[in-house]
């Protein structure tokens, strides 16, 4: 394997001749492993393996050694660390319960399957691409196919003797799994109606496509301290999580410039959620990316290495502060000085999913639809997909819901491609509670699980429909498996973090530790962990009924229970 030399990587996004010099003079967490102060020694095992080779080059090995000799033969530093490059994890052996979970290795919870994800930068599909996907989860991947809250697709049940053909298929329609997972740029987020909304501030797509043209799969930027997350939206729904992204993008009108992006950096949840930061700049579309390229290349340079609880850009962020955080970015990347320029405005609505059926600028419609909790499977996949080319012009888009929106419907066409969705239980007027109900992964596959979330956030979204019938507000209930945050429990209305509780007779059950009160939006804080509140997974239903019964019961003239 090729080593990456230890000297500093070059000086990316436009950086005047100085900056690295400059950098290596100004940093003071020398002990945090930052790169732009000279320390480029491993100082943890991912370092290590990714100093020792570029998570990109795995690709090769897969395809001349693995997919031909089998799940024995990858290299554990492959196995656990460079597959993910290529969206690959290995998924949880079936059987082990999350009571288990801590006290084996982490090896023992490997399976010989892999969870692969695809990316959708922008939540953009064709019906030809969505076809394919559809075949792969039916072909490769037992049926499954998940829709998660950044817009792409999760398999899962997936051989590695089979990933040449699955990369095949995927690449020949435009699809790719590059660097879909691990400490590298992921998936660009973007508004599910750029281009087509009837009150779009500015359409965010020629961004997307040059971010992913200068940054996806560049060896420049595929070895961050951690992941990398980024969101553009000119959408005034504001509907791309911006808040909790590492760089946002969002649509604004500079009053002498007219439409571009207000600049949002150091967002992010898990286990130590922090809400972005605005750095008070505006950005033309053109210049957009050479914006994101300095931002990713000071994460790059100055993000913590050292420890891995600590390598994400919010930390930074956080010791830096806004000011410092743009000046650096001015000075060290940019090389001119951005524009001060406005906030985002408070968007209309409460629910930001696109679900329902709207018109659309050039006078079609678009209709968005709810699975339960992003669960769909292949044959569903591919029906989808012959509805759209049926009804549409072939267009569809992922949202950051776990919904599905298609475009491009004329009039007389909406009831026919409703009736072929509601068909197959893919709901248009969806309950509050199917709208607004998240779930992550889970026990099912993912080895970091405690407990189960999509079977229980789809029994959940059941019981509440039948039994609170009348309850008919924007509500989000997000479902995480483990303290993680793959389904946003902190920014929800009712939050609910996976742990082992006690039940009434002392025994440990799987259950949730409740967050109250977390909201995106301009009112966005996190949900507050209330003390010792926690719910076994037989009481979920019981106790969200009672929540929500109590809510209307008191509820004050014009009070809604979303923030
Ligand atoms: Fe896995 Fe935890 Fe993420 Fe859920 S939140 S997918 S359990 S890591």
């Amino acid at each position: 394997m090729a080593a990456t030399p230890d000297v500093p990587p070059p000086p990316a996004g436009g950086a005047p001749a100085a900056a690295s010099t400059t950098r290596r003079r100004t940093g003071r967490h020398r002990g945090e492993g930052q790169w732009a102060v000279g320390h480029f020694t491993p100082l943890n095992a991912n370092e290590q393996f990714k100093k020792d080779d570029d998570g990109l080059n795995v690709r090769t090995r897969i395809e001349t050694i693995y997919a031909k000799a089998g799940f024995d033969a990858i290299d554990p530093s492959d196995l656990r660390g460079r597959m993910r490059w290529w969206g690959l994890y290995t998924q949880r052996k079936p059987g082990i319960d999350g009571g288990k979970t801590a006290i084996l290795e982490p090896e023992e919870l490997d399976d010989s399957y892999f969870m692969l994800r695809v990316r959708i930068d922008g939540g953009r599909l064709t019906t030809e691409q969505l076809r394919v996907i559809g075949e792969i989860s039916q072909e490769f991947a037992r049926g499954t196919a998940d829709l998660t809250d950044r817009q792409n697709v999760q398999f899962h049940w997936i051989r590695i003797e089979d990933m040449p053909e699955i990369w095949r298929r995927l690449e020949g329609v435009g699809l790719s799994t590059t660097e879909a997972c691990g400490d590298t740029p992921r998936t660009i987020l973007g508004s599910p109606v750029a281009g087509i909304a009837e009150n779009e501030i500015i359409d965010g797509t020629p961004v997307i496509e040059e971010i992913q043209r200068r940054i996806i799969g560049n060896p420049d930027f595929s070895n961050l301290p951690r992941k990398f997350k980024t969101a553009v939206s000119g959408s005034p729904l504001l509907d791309v999580a911006h808040e909790i992204n590492d760089i946002s993008l969002v649509g604004v009108v500079h009053p002498e410039h007219g439409p571009g992006f207000d600049i949002w950096v150091g967002g992010g949840l898990s286990t130590n959620p922090k809400l972005g930061v605005r750095l008070g700049a505006w950005v033309s579309a053109e210049d957009a990316a050479d914006v994101h390229e300095g931002v990713i290349s000071i994460f790059r340079d100055y993000g913590y290495r050292r420890l891995r609880t600590r390598a994400r850009l919010k930390f930074l962020v956080a010791d830096w502060g806004p000011e410092k955080f743009r000046q650096v970015l001015e000075d060290e990347y940019l090389g001119r000085k951005l524009t001060d320029g406005p906030a985002p405005a408070e968007p209309d609505g409460r629910w930001r999913d696109h679900v329902g059926v709207h018109r659309q600028r050039d006078g079609r419609y678009y209709v968005g639809f709810a699975p339960r909790v992003g669960r769909v499977d292949g044959t569903t996949l591919t029906k989808i997909a012959e509805l759209a080319a049926a009804h549409g012009s072939g267009r569809l888009r992922n949202t950051t819901e776990q919904k599905m929106i298609v475009l491009d419907i004329d009039e007389a066409q909406v009831d026919s491609l409703v009736s072929g969705l509601e068909a197959l239980d893919l709901r248009v007027t969806p309950s509050p509670f199917r709208r607004g109900t998240m779930a992550c992964t889970g026990i099912e596959f993912c080895k970091l699980a405690i407990v189960e979330t999509k079977g229980r956030g789809a029994s959940l979204i059941d019981e509440l429909e039948r039994r609170l019938p009348e309850f008919d507000e924007p509500l989000t209930i997000n479902i995480n498996g483990c303290p993680n945050a793959c389904a946003r429990i902190q920014v929800a209305d009712i939050g609910l973090k996976g742990q082992l509780v006690l039940d009434d007779d002392g025994n440990q059950v799987e259950g949730y530790q409740v967050h109250l009160g977390g909201a995106l939006g301009l009112e966005a804080g996190l949900g507050r962990k209330v003390r010792g509140l926690k719910v076994t997974a037989a009481e979920l239903p019981d106790y969200v009924e009672r929540v929500l019964r109590t809510y209307l019961a008191q509820r004050a003239d014009g009070e809604r229970f979303a923030r």
